[in-house]
């Protein structure tokens, strides 16, 4: 029977945040001193997780993406890659990673059954790189990047938010990777989550400006295939090139209409909706002993939740959770 929500979308991606931390403090996503973290005992093990992910695969779930915080954080992740790998019925096991801690993990992750891994990158600048992400290293995410593509966890894509003053001018070099490389680079619009100050600076840029500053330099930007994907981007390409470019619009076209996912909180909970503070706790039932018939229901409930779209306009964002918490 396939997942279907009270406006009969189609349900078969599930994102897991396996962790609150991170080892980056990017300015769109966390304050300079971090969020106040979960306790160790109320994030969910492994075993948990995997739980989760067998009963919702059962129920149409078809693909599964690690998150965070950063997922590479949190210790004997293979060992998660492996319990999911094992389950029936999913087709595809990825994760989305700022990538500076890939480059000793990629090799052992793609050995457990990782498929492939999304690569926030903003700057392709040194020093730009350290003030966006305020603790990191543009080399260790460069290195993570070739591991990803050494050990073929492929295709990759890369993730920029794209922010004005910030990294806009850096677009069109952005995009021109796509013509040496079979990479899929997409620019995702600024929302206002997580950390707001860039939001209250004006820092937006509209995907369709990014659009017409690519193709005013680099040519157009043809509607495209792209890779197997599950998102929102819309996939275009240049003439000749070996990757593709994304436009992900969560604020100037919403893609709520086919939103095909379910979030999975690093502390147990479902979230039928990124932009929705409405939430339905497994972690209580999974620790109280809940039979598999308890869990389908509560996976049930939570799709029937998904509201129709966002209110980020109207109402703002999430007031419970920030953005690192959920895990994009
Ligand atoms: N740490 C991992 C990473 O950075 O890829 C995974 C978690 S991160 C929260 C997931 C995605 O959310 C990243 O691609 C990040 O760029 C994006 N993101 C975070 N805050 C955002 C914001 N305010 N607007 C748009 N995208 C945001
Ligand atoms: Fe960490 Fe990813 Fe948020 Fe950056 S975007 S602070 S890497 S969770």
């Amino acid at each position: 029977m396939p997942l279907l929500d009270r406006y009969r979308r189609l349900i078969t991606y599930l994102r897991v945040s396996v962790t609150d931390r991170c080892n980056l403090r990017c300015v769109y996503c966390m304050p300079a001193e971090g969020i106040p973290l979960r306790r160790h005992e109320e994030i969910l093990r492994y075993e948990e997780i995997a739980r989760v992910v067998r009963i919702a695969v059962g129920m149409g779930i078809r693909f599964v993406r690690l998150t965070g915080g950063e997922p590479l954080v949190r210790r004997g992740l293979t060992d998660l890659v492996r319990m999911l790998r094992a389950i029936p019925g999913l087709e595809e096991l990825s994760m989305t990673t700022n990538g500076t801690l890939l480059a000793i993990q990629a090799q052992s992750l793609a050995e457990a059954g990782l498929d492939r891994v999304n690569i926030s990158l903003d700057t392709l600048r040194p020093e730009r790189f350290r003030r966006i992400t305020r603790l990191g290293e543009l080399r260790d995410a460069l290195a993570g990047i070739k591991a990803a593509e050494e050990a073929g966890l492929v295709p990759l894509k890369l993730n920029t938010v794209v922010m004005r003053g910030v990294n806009d001018d850096e677009v069109v070099e952005l995009a021109r990777l796509t013509l040496e490389h079979p990479w899929h680079v997409r620019f995702i619009e600024l929302m206002p989550l997580g950390s707001h100050i860039l939001w209250e600076e004006d820092r937006y840029v509209p995907a369709s400006e990014v659009r017409r500053r690519i193709e005013a330099i680099l040519g157009p930007l043809a509607l495209a295939q792209g890779p197997a994907g599950n998102g929102p981007a819309r996939t275009f390409e240049l003439q000749g090139s070996l990757g593709t470019v994304g436009l992900i619009t969560p604020w100037s076209r919403h893609f709520c209409p086919s939103c095909n996912r379910l979030r999975l909180t690093a502390d147990g909970c479902l979230r039928p909706c990124l932009l929705s503070d409405i939430e339905v706790d497994l972690r209580g039932p999974l620790r109280r002993g809940a039979g598999e018939e308890e869990l389908r229901s509560l996976i049930q409930r939570a799709v029937e939740l998904k509201p129709m779209r966002h209110h980020l306009e109207e109402m703002g964002g999430p007031q419970g959770r920030a953005m690192v918490e959920i895990g994009g």
